[in-house]
């Protein structure tokens, strides 16, 4: 099950897990290139140059206009 369908019972209004034989509701979202699938995705440009730090570099700064890549 995809984190995002876990649902949380402390949010206002609380979060209702997806029953699991539904699919995902959810719109995935990449924090990467802010693209509509999840950031662990191969289909994400980030993921082509996951170990090229300069092009990640580069290609953040494009997507979220200066700053740096936060380290996870
Ligand atoms: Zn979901
Ligand atoms: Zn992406």
């Amino acid at each position: 099950m995809a984190g995002c369908c876990k649902g949380n019972p402390k949010a206002t209004p609380p979060v209702p897990p997806t029953p699991k034989e539904e699919p995902c509701p959810h719109t995935p979202w990449c924090v990467n290139c802010k693209g509509d699938h999840p950031a662990f995705s191969s289909h994400c440009k980030y993921w082509d140059h996951r170990f090229d730090r300069e092009w990640i570099m580069e290609e953040y700064r494009k997507t979220n206009g200066g700053g740096h890549p936060q380290r996870n």
